[in-house]
């Protein structure tokens, strides 16, 4: 077999070969390629030591941050080529970190400490391919194997569950038995896993998962976000949903663009439900308020998980609005959508109706899109026609309010506001000459205002 390897890197392997050390491309770029799938980035291993590395590369220029791991980075044209000495691991004493690191002379070795077989290959142009745990073979059958023991490993380094997880996803495989058996099992462990790199492997899942995928890793999934456990089998009561609240959530998440925060947001829209629950007298469910409870815990979760706060903010948005143009698409009103509009912006009311949309298709009845495309076609109609959404877009600003007598101060800022609020409403014409008279009429009728 022959894999075409970028000039850069080869250009590296040939270094490191004519000094005398094998040199091999390894792990995901490997994976990538029998995929058909270009790699993002080329990493090499071979037995040269890390200074024997940084040695024969002396006159390049190098990255030494990984050296005490046995990690050399060339700079290419391509971008920096990491040069990994062979080595093994062991002794994880925290499920974290491994206790000792120690180099070694074969790639097998090397191969042996890696989490999955099909990441656990290597190749060489001169060498072919190193594949001691058949990781072609499970690629070609769409199979996720963990590389030895499934157990053992698993519980030496938790964060392997969620890469599990995440490679199923995104190259479609199907773990196999006693792989996900130890996934399910060790799922708890998770809890001892630093949240940053937690929440890093549950955006590559989530940008990955379709609904299936949430739902085979569902007890991974929620190991690592705990809130999430009340939603599975959780029964609805309600004859417009077929799914338990975790099913339907699985089926919103697959539905939704693959945006990290409208994933987020599909993931965790319904997760104030369980606890909003009522049942009444004929026996159907109900969840008033689950929005708002769901935005609260939603940000409490990605709190813990120490999300970005601009995510954050944008999931609890999405949360807690969700439902809204189905809502608004049904009332047929334009002016609440120009409201909506206003108070989250273009981007923001677009992601909604997609969620919107999604929890729609969700629910396992007839989809109604009638609302939604409603809902849409308004919104085009009012954005098509230049709105006004902003104090920027307002024909008066600040200065032309004060050079026409109005005090600086807060009530300044109340009068645009408000002025805004008018013209978004189309009481008033966006003009300045009308505004000016607007803004002295409201600021009269403020006493001790107007000078
Ligand atoms: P991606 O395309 O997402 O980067 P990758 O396979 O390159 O996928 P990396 O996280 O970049 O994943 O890791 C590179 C290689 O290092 C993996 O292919 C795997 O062989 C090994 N590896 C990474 N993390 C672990 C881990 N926690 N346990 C065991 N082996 C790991
Ligand atoms: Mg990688």
């Amino acid at each position: 077999m022959e894999m075409a390897i970028p000039q850069g890197a080869l250009a590296l392997m040939e270094a490191l070969e004519a000094a005398g050390y094998q040199a091999w491309a390894v792990g995901g770029c490997v994976r990538d390629r029998l995929l058909g799938l270009e790699p993002h980035d080329w990493d090499l291993c071979t037995d040269a030591l890390p200074e024997e590395t940084a040695r024969i590369f002396g006159n390049r220029q190098l990255v030494l941050a990984g050296l005490k791991h046995g990690t050399v980075a060339v700079v290419t044209a391509e971008g920096p080529v990491e040069i990994t000495t062979f080595r093994t691991e062991g002794a994880y004493t925290d499920s974290r970190h491994p206790g000792w690191v120690a180099f070694r002379r074969n790639v097998e070795e090397d191969l042996a400490r890696r989490d999955f077989t099909v990441n656990a290959m290597a190749y060489s142009p001169r060498r072919g391919l190193a594949d001691p745990f058949g990781g072609r073979a499970d690629l070609k059958n769409r199979t996720l194997r963990a590389v030895g023991e499934p157990e053992r490993r698993f519980r030496e380094d938790g964060l392997r569950i969620l890469r599990g997880a995440r490679f199923a996803a995104r190259f479609r495989l199907t773990p196999e038995a006693e792989t996900l058996r130890a996934m399910t099992a060790l799922a708890p462990t998770l809890a001892l896993q630093a949240r940053e790199r937690v929440y890093a492997e549950l955006c590559q899942l989530l940008l990955w998962a379709r609904g299936e995928d949430l739902l085979r890793f569902a007890p991974v999934v929620t190991e690592a976000i705990p809130e999430l456990k009340p939603m599975v089998d959780f029964l609805q009561h309600n004859p417009h949903h077929v799914y338990d609240v975790y099913t339907h959530t699985a089926r919103v998440v697959e539905g939704v663009p693959p945006r990290l925060a409208l994933r987020w947001a599909a993931l965790l829209h319904d997760v104030g439900k369980p606890a909003a629950f009522t049942l009444d007298e004929g026996g159907v469910g109900h969840f008033r308020g689950h929005a708002q409870m769901g935005a609260e815990l939603a940000g409490e979760i990605l709190r813990t998980l120490r999300a970005p706060t601009a995510l954050r903010e944008e999931v609890q948005t999405l949360v807690a609005c969700h439902g809204l143009t189905r809502d608004l698409g049904r009332l047929g009103e334009e002016r609440p959508i120009r409201r909506v509009l206003r108070r989250l912006g273009e981007p923001m009311v677009r992601a909604l109706l997609a969620l919107d949309r999604a929890d729609d298709g969700g629910k396992g009845t007839p989809s109604e899109p009638e609302p939604f495309d409603a809902f849409e076609a308004r919104l085009e109609a009012i954005l098509s026609a230049a709105p006004c959404l902003s104090l920027r877009d307002l024909a008066v600003n600040g200065r032309t309010l004060m050079a026409a007598g109005i005090p600086q101060g807060p009530a300044l800022g109340q009068i645009l506001n408000r002025l805004l609020e008018e013209v978004g409403d189309g009481l008033l014409e966006n003009e300045a000459s009308l505004l000016l008279a607007r803004a002295k009429a409201l600021a009269a009728q403020r006493p001790g205002l107007s000078s």
